[in-house]
């Protein structure tokens, strides 16, 4: 099988991580910024780290013969500080042009806070003013109901954001028709112990359609599982979906979402 991890932060995994995801048949893998387990002392710790997204980790990556693709912002959890929120965004156009950069993620809420939302107003303006894709992280547990509607709300609200453009992530079964209602992407994480399980990602797939859906494992330096997409891909034949559907879902959909970049290109393709 063939698959896209739309959905990994690949640099608090091991170099088995990628042998395991390339001879599973991964053929690209994107990181979003995101928390690094540890709130950052300064804007430069957040240089340094858009260093690594666009310049270290895709060479890693290239030696295993995978591609490597990289989303910008200031991440929620960190966003409460709007002093160096201010200076992470301008940081931000030094390295947007990057060949690997799609676009500006995974921006959202975390706790649903007034600055959190000053700040993801700034990076959806920013996304806006240089037409570029944007990658969504919605709240945890009790936050991801309301946080999901605030989100799309302003995003919706900004007339210049094609909803196209717009992915959504770590939907589940109470907000996945929120997002693809007004015409956003949705993505499911999959995770063994918060998030989606794969057969409560497959029930979710089964009564929301999958037309605009991606599944990503998300892994990162907590607990998490680097082949949960393929892994799904069993539990989908087991409830006797298709290959054609199973790679629609886990192929077909990421690239044709990330494709909207013209810097996103498959080695298959
Ligand atoms: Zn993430």
């Amino acid at each position: 099988m063939r698959y896209i991890e739309p959905h990994a932060h690949m640099v608090s995994r091991t170099t088995d991580d990628y042998v395991s995801i390339v001879t599973a048949g991964c053929q690209a893998v994107c990181e979003p910024a995101f928390w690094a387990g540890f709130d950052r002392s300064s804007s430069r710790g957040f240089y340094d780290y858009f260093r690594q997204l666009t310049q270290y980790e895709p060479q890693r990556a290239a030696k295993f013969g995978l591609a490597h693709y990289t989303w910008l912002c200031i991440n929620p959890k960190e966003s409460e500080d709007l002093v160096l929120a201010d200076e992470v965004l301008s940081i931000i156009p030094e390295f947007i042009d990057s060949p690997n950069v799609l676009g500006i993620g995974e921006i959202g809420l975390n706790k649903n806070s007034r600055n959190e939302l000053k700040v993801l107003e700034k990076h959806v303006n920013l996304a806006a003013e240089r037409d570029q894709l944007i990658l969504v992280h919605t709240p945890h547990l009790e936050d991801k109901l309301k946080g999901t509607r605030l989100i799309v709300d302003l995003i919706k609200s900004d007339s210049r954001i094609d909803p196209g453009k717009v992915i959504i992530d770590h939907v589940e079964e109470h907000t996945a028709a929120i997002a693809l209602d007004a015409g956003f992407w949705a993505g499911i994480t999959l995770y063994p112990e918060s998030k989606c399980t794969p057969p409560r990602a497959i029930d979710i797939v089964e009564n929301f359609g999958h037309e605009q859906i991606w599944m990503n494992s998300a892994c990162d330096w907590g607990v998490s599982i680097p082949l949960a997409v393929p892994k799904t891909a069993l539990e989908m034949r087991r409830r006797g979906h298709t290959e054609e559907f199973i790679d629609q879902l886990l192929y077909r959909n990421p690239a044709r979402f990330m494709g909207q970049c013209p810097k996103f290109k498959l080695p298959l393709e």
